[in-house]
């Protein structure tokens, strides 16, 4: 569909190089311990959904290759998904703000423009978390080979010589640079499109100043809502197609475990601290991260699962064959989508309570985590930002 028209590919290119710079500006402002260097994009004329990020010759200058298929891709689920997107968006079940909210013009290139943020500041991510040096470090690569690339994480040279404990530590660097990515868009960033989105959504004057120049995270309590939907929704998709892809090359070998559920885990997990208000983290000796909920922050925990999380997940389960997600979401051989999502739901509320893990993407998560102490030693150092765990 997108493919055959031309001239909305040159102008949905241009847009996302637009795109790009405001990440990287937005970025420039924030004071980082290490010089930041440039980031420059490139786009490549690939139709894998495939995005990396990949240091130069000039040590100042690093580039962000993405993929057409990225773009192209993103596009075509969001469209041919209309019917299922806006539900997850404007569901009104128990949501007093939503009652009055029809159909809103910007809902797919709200959710289009958030998904590709989501990937430009995953890439960046690697960079700014020194996950380019931690692969020196560890793979004894030369400087020059070390890039990032989605679909052959893990794989850095002959495949006999990887081991488990390596592709659990490259899993752990997605789950960072997912976390990442997600407090930058939370926290950090103006997201002027969700902004005039909820403006009219809301019945805001468009031009009002009230929202524009308010993150997600500082949004009053209906909007907020309605932003974290978007959100959840808009990352679910990139992990859905970024994975899809990727398990291509992880089938060729069954050795090792796909990542998606506790990535999705992760993701979650991530967006319930924020949403929940719960700042009081801390990380025992073994890396575990310990959390401790007020009566409060519980009450919000809950409100996340049953006002964001539900209706979204609710919608995605019933997007088109070619984005099922049976197999990204459970790792266990399931008959139907929605079997899978209701152990994946359990899961996470298995996970939510420190109870022991049942599903392997629950278990993997728990390797993955176990790891943060040994990763987190090494990376103190190349770190961008000092607060990073
Ligand atoms: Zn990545």
């Amino acid at each position: 569909m997108y493919n055959q028209d031309k001239k909305l590919f040159q102008i949905i290119c241009k847009d996302c190089i637009d795109t790009f710079e405001i990440v990287v500006e937005g970025i420039s402002k924030v004071h980082t311990c290490r010089s930041l260097g440039q980031i420059r994009i490139i786009m490549n004329n690939d139709k894998d959904f495939d995005a990396q990020i990949r240091p130069t010759a000039d040590e100042n200058l690093f580039f962000v290759d993405i993929n057409e298929g990225v773009i192209s891709r993103i596009y075509d689920l969001v469209n041919s998904n209309k019917e299922h997107i806006s539900p997850a968006i404007l569901d009104k079940n128990n949501c007093d703000p939503f009652q009055s909210i029809t159909e809103s013009p910007y809902l797919l290139d709200t959710v289009y423009d958030l998904s590709l943020q989501f990937i430009f500041h995953h890439e960046i991510s690697h960079y700014l978390c020194g996950h380019l040096e931690y692969n020196e470090h560890t793979n004894s690569l030369l400087p020059r080979a070390r890039s990032l690339k989605e679909s052959t994480i893990g794989f850095y040279y002959n495949k006999k010589d990887v081991s488990d404990e390596s592709i659990i530590r490259s899993h752990y660097l997605e789950l960072e640079a997912d976390a990442t990515s997600i407090e930058w868009l939370l926290d950090r960033v103006v997201l002027g499109c969700v902004n005039r989105e909820i403006s009219i959504s809301l019945g805001i004057n468009e031009d009002d100043d009230y929202l524009k120049n308010k993150s997600i995270s500082e949004l009053p309590s209906g909007s907020r809502l309605l932003a974290f939907r978007y959100l959840l929704l808009s990352v679910w998709i990139v992990i859905i197609l970024i994975e899809a892809n990727r398990n291509k090359k992880y089938s060729e070998d069954k050795k090792f475990h796909p990542l998606p559920s506790a990535r999705l885990h992760g993701v979650l997990s991530t967006m319930l601290l924020w949403y929940s208000n719960i700042d009081e983290i801390n990380i025992n000796q073994s890396g575990e991260m310990i959390v401790s909920p007020g009566e409060k922050h519980r009450n919000n925990m809950v409100e996340f699962l049953q006002l964001i999380v539900k209706p979204v997940a609710r919608n995605v389960i019933n997007f088109s064959d070619e984005y099922s997600i049976k197999g990204l979401v459970s790792p266990i051989e399931v008959e139907r989508s929605v079997d899978g999502l209701v152990e994946f739901m359990r899961e996470f509320s298995r996970i939510c309570q420190r109870q022991q893990p049942v599903t392997n993407g629950g278990k993997q998560l728990e390797r993955i985590e176990n790891i943060r102490s040994e990763i987190t030693g090494i990376l103190k150092s190349v770190r961008f930002f000092e607060e990073m765990l």
